[in-house]
């Protein structure tokens, strides 16, 4: 079967009016206009089924976990850990142990950078990450080698934005540790490939940290195919609520990893001469989790499941081929990174980043804002993938499997009424 082919067939049934019902937010007017909601890479919306999730909690189940003999707190752990087991199905791990609840992706690279890296790394060893990482992913990395004396290695992307494999493989050698990279580019949408980046990381002997704040949302994601040894994602970023995400660990690794954070729920025994830690997951789960948040976020899960990522891969791929023909039209804009080659297409997420000679990237936000659309204008927290194209902002349009052909047909709109309003 052609991939064109594939992609109607899994569109069949892809029903995005039916889809839009069941997100509550999208169905009102900001400034007297539809909105339309095109910053999902920042955060994106949440079906009834998971303000339900939440509400329900609060409502009837709230009390605390892992330590209550009573009927609620059974019943909240119970719903918590059948989250953990639900999230271990989707990510295809392969035990329960091996997700960890954290506060989001950036907790999760901060725990396995303290955890793994302060464990493992030394005066001179390597860590390797992309040019278009977001600074998630390169802080915790700079913040180590300071405490280490590691140095940090960056593989250059081409002008599409696409990770250069060749020049990454020229770079691992025998002092590499850890290499860490973003599933996709929140900046410019590139999907990396993440299971020639791990083949040849692991041939090196170094871990693989793949950043999924970007992926999850957007793309099927199985830790075992893509053989990647960490994988860390936000709820709030795939339809779930913020302050939870999850960072999968492989077993081995994080049996030998020392905690992250001291407190309660971690530990086996205690006392003032030795204490002993628990077993995985809690070893990395100090304190009180977000419960409501873990609860709900197997709502979402199951909601993006019942979808299916692949029919939501292939229904926002018509929608980014869609946008990418219409805002090449538009006078004075350019796109950038990932570059709108049809070949290229299946190799980015719905991500496009575009500047306009007209207009500052602030002042095309604001505009289309009048409108009703919302994007995201600035560095995206990507300074160095913006410095690679020269530019120090751009506007970031994000797709969302709830987004429509209309509403790409509102920004276009939007964006003419930019060069009006400018004179471009
Ligand atoms: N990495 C990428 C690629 C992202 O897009 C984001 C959020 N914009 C993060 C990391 C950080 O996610 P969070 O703020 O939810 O921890």
């Amino acid at each position: 079967m052609t991939r064109a082919a594939e992609t109607s067939g899994s569109l069949l049934c892809f029903d995005v009016d039916r889809v839009r019902e069941d997100f509550p937010v999208l169905h009102q007017k900001i400034r007297d206009r539809d909105l339309v909601y095109l910053d999902n890479a920042a955060t994106t919306q949440k079906p009834q089924t998971v303000i339900d999730a939440i509400s329900r909690y609060y409502g009837q189940q709230n009390a605390n976990i892992h330590r209550g003999v009573h009927y609620l707190s059974q019943e909240a752990t119970f719903a918590y850990e059948r989250a953990r087991a639900r999230i271990r199905l989707f990510l295809n791990a392969a035990a329960n142990a091996e997700i960890i609840f954290v506060r989001g992706t950036t907790e999760g690279i901060n725990l396995v950078a303290h955890s793994y890296g302060g464990s493992n790394l030394k005066e001179n060893d390597e860590i390797v990450i992309s040019h278009t990482e977001h600074h998630s992913n390169i802080i915790p990395w700079q913040l180590l080698c300071a405490r280490t004396g590691a140095i940090l290695r960056v593989v250059p992307v081409d002008d599409d934005g696409q990770f250069l494999l060749e020049e990454y493989a020229a770079l691992l050698n025998d002092r590499t540790r850890i290499v860490a990279v973003a599933h996709a580019s929140n900046a410019l949408g590139t999907i990396n490939p993440v299971r020639e980046i791990a083949r040849l990381a692991h041939d090196r002997g170094a871990v693989v940290v793949v950043d999924g704040a970007q992926g999850v949302p957007h793309l099927p994601v199985d830790v075992r195919d893509l053989d990647c040894d960490f994988y860390a994602f936000s709820g709030h970023k795939v339809f779930g609520p913020t302050g939870v995400g999850i960072l999968y660990g492989r077993k081995s690794l994080i049996d030998a990893m020392p905690p992250y954070e001291g407190g309660g729920s971690m530990i086996k025994t205690v006392s003032f001469e030795e204490t002993t830690y628990a077993d995985l997951p809690a070893k990395f789960e100090a304190g009180t989790p977000h419960i409501a948040g873990g609860i709900a976020l197997e709502s979402a899960i199951d909601y993006v499941t019942a979808l299916g990522p692949e029919r939501i891969a292939a229904y926002e791929t018509t929608l980014l081929e869609y946008a990418i023909d219409l805002l090449s039209e538009i006078d004075g804009l350019r796109l950038i990174g990932a570059a709108p080659k049809r070949d290229r297409i299946g190799d980015r997420v719905g991500v496009i980043s575009f500047v306009m000679e007209a207009a500052h990237p602030h002042d095309i936000g604001t505009i289309l804002d009048t409108e009703g659309v919302a994007v995201r204008a600035g560095h995206h927290c990507a300074q160095p993938a913006m410095a690679r194209f020269g530019v120090p902002a751009t506007v970031r349009a994000s797709l969302a499997f709830y987004n429509t052909h209309e509403e790409i047909d509102a920004l276009a709109a939007g964006l003419r009424k930019v060069n009006e309003v400018f004179g471009g």
